[in-house]
């Protein structure tokens, strides 16, 4: 059966009639228009997807799809279909910290009043609520990041009807006896045919070389992608060249760390002098990044995970989103956890990047950073990110939101 979610809920009806039954022949879903962000291929009016059980036929103009298919038609109307979503970057340990966190003023006011919660004191419930409402409101994938409770959010995942990677953050100065075991393993993965587990570097401040390097050398042999909070504030960048700043200070007084010896360089130089940065690595943030900076990641081939509504959140300021674009980075966006967002929803993600970037993003770049980009990034081109034959049959509903964003773009 074909995966058709959105966030609108004046759309309701065309979901009923989508989910209704499950037919032995071919159906095609007709819609006012269809984003299948192949490449070339521009948004198509009055168009069609050919769905088989839960493969994806045929896409093309309506009248050509039902000349040469055959099976009944689903008309959904005045819609926007498009390839369910991608969120590269969450917390899903975080999910019981919604609202619980300081706003806007900067990252050691938002760190402090996060670690004046009970942290990792994961909520399944929550989480399996937050996992199928995405799932409900059109999105396909998650990458979760987890400090404390990896096997247990991977099985949580693997329950779920959602595609994943479930990263195990390595953090502090400690190297495993074995390096092996930073990688968590989880049966219910590998069965579930939908996921992934791996290893992420929390930051290059809380995370020693040494550790971010076994880190990055275990998912390298492995084929893995892995993940880097990078250049996401200005303490970062001071910790790094000076030694001296709030936030380092707090890690102290917070037992994190103990001795520091600043390596005097920006967050993308040292993460690049480490051999961190190539084409598995997902830089997430990149906030305070120089040009500079953006030709090294560039040059790399690695991906940047955009988080802007946490950025927005915390109050550290947004990443140069145009000269991103310009240096031609893999771009993909994520939400970062409840503890620094509103929602897990990466529509409402982009809705609020095209917001408050007015002509900077056509509507096929912007759902690039949720649909295409993402799917290159975690190797599920072949799957997921587009509406092509032989891939996964999971849409989305474009909500007005993300339409209305772009529509002076
Ligand atoms: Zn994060």
């Amino acid at each position: 059966m074909a995966m058709v979610a959105q966030a609108g809920a004046g759309e309701t009806a065309a979901r009923q009639n989508l989910n209704t039954q499950v037919t032995p022949m071919p159906e095609i879903f007709r819609a006012a228009r269809v984003a299948p962000m192949t490449p070339g291929w521009p948004l198509l009016e009055d168009a069609a997807v050919v769905v088989h059980g839960q493969t994806i036929l045929d896409v093309g103009s309506f009248a050509h799809m039902r000349r040469t298919h055959a099976g009944p038609v689903r008309d959904l109307g005045e819609l926007t279909l498009a390839p369910a979503a991608f969120n590269s970057h969450t917390h899903l340990e975080m999910t019981h910290l919604l609202g619980r966190t300081t706003s806007g003023q900067g990252f050691v006011a938002w760190i402090r009043s996060l670690l004046a919660n009970d942290l990792y004191s994961l909520h399944e419930p929550l989480v399996r609520q937050e996992l199928a409402r995405q799932e409900s409101r059109g999105c396909a994938f998650l990458a979760d990041i987890s400090t404390r409770n990896a096997p247990r959010l991977a099985g949580l995942l693997a329950e779920s009807g959602l595609f994943f990677t479930s990263f195990q953050e390595a953090i502090g100065n400690g190297l495993p006896d074995d390096p092996a075991t930073l990688l968590h393993r989880v049966e219910a993965v590998a069965e579930s045919g939908r996921g992934t587990c791996a290893v992420a570097g929390h930051a290059l401040y809380s995370s020693s070389p040494e550790l971010l390097c076994e880190a990055k050398a275990v998912s390298r042999a492995q084929g893995l992608p892995f993940s880097l909070h990078l250049a996401e504030h200005e303490d970062e960048d001071a910790i790094l060249l000076t030694g001296k700043s709030a936030f380092l200070e707090l890690l102290r007084e917070r037992g994190f760390i103990t001795g520091y010896d600043a390596p005097g360089k920006r967050p993308v130089p040292l993460a690049a002098d480490l051999g961190l940065l190539d084409e598995r690595t997902l830089c997430v943030h990149c906030v305070t990044v120089t040009d500079e900076d953006i030709a090294l990641i560039a040059k790399s081939r690695a991906s940047v995970c955009l988080c802007p509504r946490s950025n927005e959140y915390i109050g550290v300021g947004q990443a140069p989103l145009g000269a991103l674009l310009d240096a031609g980075v893999n771009l993909c966006l994520g939400t970062d956890g409840l503890c620094s967002n509103a929602d897990l929803d990466p529509f409402a993600e982009l809705a609020w990047l095209a917001g408050r970037n007015p002509g900077a993003l056509s509507l096929g770049q912007g759902l690039a950073l949720i649909t295409a980009n993402p799917a290159r990034f975690f190797g599920l081109e072949d799957t997921l990110g587009s509406l092509a034959p032989g891939r996964q049959a999971r849409f989305s509903v474009l909500p007005r939101a993300v339409l209305d964003a772009f529509s002076d773009g």
